[in-house]
């Protein structure tokens, strides 16, 4: 469903990727980790453009881009169209209700019609646990309920992928696990997942392949039975050791 090739991006002098290759079949969750600094989130970023690759191809259904080719503004924004992303803070309109928040994509951006919207927007916040938090301010909810609110809202806008960018990294520890719940029921209801993360436990769980980055190259790929439990590469072993 996803193809990424050869994405290559540098920031000033610094080469930040080098020749990454994502491949995602549909409905499977890929979790890419690696140390900070390696490039997950600059990956993840390119498959939607938020992030402009010197050079490499990213398609997503049938839309493709070639970012050699300096790809235009309408070009970029269809890709954007494939995917829904939730970010590491929830970035939610604070003057918008949840229900507004989570319609917002679907009735400004790709004009649908507001009663089907609402209607399925409901539907979506209930399946985060957040049906009676509808008509609440995202100031009243807590930081979990936030982002299980950003999650509803990336998926409102029925994206063929969902990317996750650290979607948990700037929760209290006790926040953390209602929101991984939540993601599990999405890979458990057949969505498409790229996960940036640094819950180990979470990759092991519920990922279908794990990509292991480093120094802006994939060092290794696979089932996380292999990639995280035994690693054929000295750096995962050394990455996977400073997490214990
Ligand atoms: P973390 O786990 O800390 O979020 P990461 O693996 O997601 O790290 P990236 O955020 O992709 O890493 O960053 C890769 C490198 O690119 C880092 O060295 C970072 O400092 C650099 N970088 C990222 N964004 C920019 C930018 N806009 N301008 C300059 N350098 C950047």
């Amino acid at each position: 469903l996803l193809e990424a090739r050869g994405l290559t991006k540098s920031f000033g002098a610094v080469p930040v990727l080098r020749g990454v290759d994502v491949v995602v079949p549909a409905g499977s969750v890929t979790c890419l980790i690696g140390p900070s600094g390696s490039g997950k989130t600059t990956v993840l970023r390119s498959l939607n453009g938020l992030e402009t690759p010197e050079a490499g191809t990213v398609r997503i259904g049938d839309v493709a881009v070639d970012w050699a080719t300096r790809p235009g503004r309408r070009a970029v924004s269809a890709l954007r169209d494939q995917s829904g992303m939730v970010f590491q803070a929830h970035n939610l309109f604070p003057h918008l209700t949840v229900l507004d928040n989570v319609t917002s994509g679907p009735v400004l951006a790709q004009h649908r019609d507001r009663a089907e919207a609402r209607a399925e927007a409901r539907d979506l916040l209930e399946r985060v646990g957040l049906a009676d938090k509808a008509d609440a301010y995202p100031v009243q909810l807590s930081g979990g309920q936030q982002q299980r609110v950003g999650i509803a809202r990336a998926l409102a806008t029925r994206p063929r992928v969902v990317l996750f960018d650290e979607p948990t990294s700037a929760l209290d520890p006790e926040l953390v696990g209602e929101v991984l719940r939540v993601m599990q029921s999405l890979a458990a209801e057949g969505w498409t997942m790229v996960v940036v993360t640094h819950e180990m436990r979470f990759a092991r769980q519920v990922a279908d392949q794990v990509l292991f980055l480093d120094g802006g190259v994939v060092v290794e790929q696979g089932p996380p039975s292999e990639v995280l439990v035994e690693p054929r590469e000295a750096r995962t072993r050394q990455f996977l050791q400073r997490l214990l």
